[in-house]
């Protein structure tokens, strides 16, 4: 029995990492560490030459789809054997040299989860697990813990604890988890500051009426302030346009699905798989000539192009 370290770096802290390597050693019944550094992913282990070439290949090979690796390896170490596996926390400060996750899309089981009325996080706009959510823009410090984000202000309620500490859970070790007993609150305030509506659900359907109605809402969401309405009023638009002093300078649309989007834009397979994957960015398509609705010529005025987005949270 021998004891091994793997150290990972790339885009590997805030994917889920921690966890996936935690099930993997424990599917092997091995013992060691694992924990997030300053300069990426680290894995200790005890274990025979053979189990640690194994474990190291399909660590690498199976690495959370989230996960950009640029740089692994593994070496041979002394000392006492490990007894049992666990994730370590680790609080220290120091030179980063890591690559800094970018914020995630909306992942299909958070979704369902948003989307379900029989769900603890049903509408619940701030949902993530390990495989999705906002990273890049809640990150204050690394390494990638609770402590070092935004989210460090909400403390987690019993119902999220659970999740956090079962390894069985989605959102095992999840930095990020949270629900609308402990999470951000969703208020409506108006222009003076006031506010008007504290429900979750209420605040939600009164900005709906306030886009019908013409009005700009500032909506701050997981990654910053959207300035929002609705797409198909030109008198709304034009007067975000006058408020923000921007004259033509293009504006993002976003949709509520992919249906919408190719009703209005050209979308390639590559395209459609940027829209629906794990970073679903703003994506600039070409507009379709017989478009319906949509005030394009105001969006985006002289182009024959659109920033087209999915809703991300
Ligand atoms: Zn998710
Ligand atoms: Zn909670």
């Amino acid at each position: 029995m021998n004891n091994w370290h793997i150290q990972i770096k790339g885009s590997v802290q805030g994917v889920g990492f921690r966890p996936y390597v935690y099930r993997l050693a424990l599917e092997r019944d091995l013992s060691g560490v694992v924990y997030n550094a300053l300069d990426g992913v680290h894995v200790k282990f005890s274990g025979s030459k053979d189990q640690a070439k194994e474990f190291y290949n399909v660590l690498i090979d199976k690495a959370p789809s989230l996960a950009r690796i640029t740089n692994h390896k593994i070496i041979q170490q002394t000392g006492e054997g490990y007894k049992g596996f666990q994730i370590m926390q680790n609080k220290t400060k120091g030179l980063v040299s890591l690559m800094v996750p970018p914020d995630f899309g909306l992942c299909e089981n958070c979704k369902n989860e948003v989307l379900s009325s029989n769900n603890r996080r049903a509408a619940y706009p701030f949902i993530t697990c390990t495989q999705c959510g906002p990273r890049y823009s809640l990150i204050t410090e690394l390494p990638f813990e609770r402590e070092f984000t935004t989210m460090r202000a909400y403390q987690m309620c019993p119902s999220c604890m659970q999740e956090y500490g079962d390894p069985k859970d989605s959102r095992y070790h999840s930095q990020t988890n949270s629900c609308a007993e402990c999470g951000v609150r969703v208020a409506l305030w108006n222009h003076k500051g006031q506010e008007i509506e504290n429900n979750s659900q209420s605040a939600i359907e009164k900005v709906v009426d306030l886009w019908g109605q013409g009005k700009i809402v500032a909506i701050k969401g997981g990654g910053g302030y959207l300035l929002t309405c609705d797409a198909t009023n030109v008198k709304a638009i034009q007067t975000l346009r006058k408020r923000k002093h921007r004259p033509s300078k293009p504006f993002a649309c976003m949709y509520p699905n992919m249906v919408y989007i190719q009703r209005d834009c050209h979308v390639d397979s590559s395209d459609l798989a940027m829209l629906t994957g794990e970073v679903a960015p703003i994506l600039l398509l070409r507009l379709k000539k017989k478009s319906v609705d949509i005030a394009f010529e105001d969006i985006a005025p002289r182009l024959n192009l659109i920033g087209v987005m999915l809703p991300y949270t």
